[in-house]
């Protein structure tokens, strides 16, 4: 299994990020989300180039990541700024 390094991972963090978990024709066809092990991404047909399925499971998972994770965070930061109003009291 090949893992291609994203741009995003260089940035550290636990921050979710794509994982290809299957190459064919050496085009990158499938992906994961770090954090959601029953998610996946899929380009279809294993035709054209490189960085069209790359850009496609980019999108894909930039969408996965507004559904799930977005919604995620601002309920943490939430649940945070109500945690620290209370404190203050
Ligand atoms: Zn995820």
């Amino acid at each position: 299994m090949v893992i291609l390094l994203a741009p995003w991972e260089t940035v550290g963090m636990k921050k979710p990020h794509m994982v290809i978990v299957e190459e064919t024709n050496g085009l990158p066809v499938r992906g994961t989300c770090s954090a959601c092990v029953d998610v996946f991404f899929s380009t279809g047909a294993p035709i054209g180039t490189i960085e069209a399925h790359q850009s496609k499971l980019d999108s894909l998972f930039r969408e996965h990541f507004r559904n799930v994770h977005m919604r995620e965070d601002a309920s943490r930061a939430t649940a945070r700024v109500v945690r620290e109003s209370t404190q203050d009291k």
